[in-house]
């Protein structure tokens, strides 16, 4: 196997210094009406560190559910093809959702995960929160409401993203290579 190499993108503290506006622009927008309450999607698996670090940091009330697609084959080129290997068990009908992604690159992953749910769930009204935006790439009519960072076409690896299941635990954001 090669050797990997790393080059930090996003620090530990600047990401956490980002979720937290986040969580503050979520709670902002949904404070608005009091009585309500959000349902929080999670995208698996890129999105559980994400997730689990931004909704602490919400001050409005939520329910946390998660859906698993498989979008990338192994290596980092988009198949496009996405498949759905778990769906949402609790009804969505009459919800707020907000879907949450680690990054959203071509953006074939979540144009199917709307459709999806608006097809299948019928939610009061979905809105999406992805950690990255890589808008260069994008090949679908995607836009998330939330973003946490515009970055370029680069391949990134690290709290909660992968490389063939690998490197998710890093604590920061970077780049990867193989040498
Ligand atoms: P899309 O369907 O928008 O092309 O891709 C979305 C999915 O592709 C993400 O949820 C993520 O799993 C994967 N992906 C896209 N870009 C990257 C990247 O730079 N690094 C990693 N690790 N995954 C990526």
């Amino acid at each position: 196997m090669n050797t990997p190499e790393f080059e930090v993108l996003l620090s530990e503290a600047e990401i956490k210094k980002r979720v937290a506006e986040l969580g503050a622009e979520i709670s902002n927008h949904y404070s608005q009406d009091k009585s309500r309450h959000i349902v929080v999607i999670g995208v698996l698996k890129g999105s559980f560190i994400f997730l689990a670090d931004l909704v602490r940091r919400l001050t409005i009330e939520c329910e946390i559910e998660f859906i698993e697609v498989a979008s990338y084959g192994a290596g980092t080129k988009s198949s496009g093809q996405i498949k759905l290997l778990r769906d949402i068990a609790v009804p969505l009908e009459d919800e707020d959702v907000l879907v949450v992604e680690d990054i959203v690159d071509t953006g074939h992953t979540l144009y199917y995960l709307l459709e999806h749910l608006q097809r299948s769930h019928r939610p009061r009204s979905v809105a999406i929160c992805a950690l990255l935006d890589k808008p260069s790439r994008r090949l679908r009519d995607i836009k998330a409401q939330f973003v946490g960072f515009t970055i370029e076409d680069r391949f990134v690896v690290g709290y909660g993203l992968d490389y063939n299941n690998r490197f998710r635990e890093k604590k920061d954001i970077v780049v990867y290579k193989e040498s």
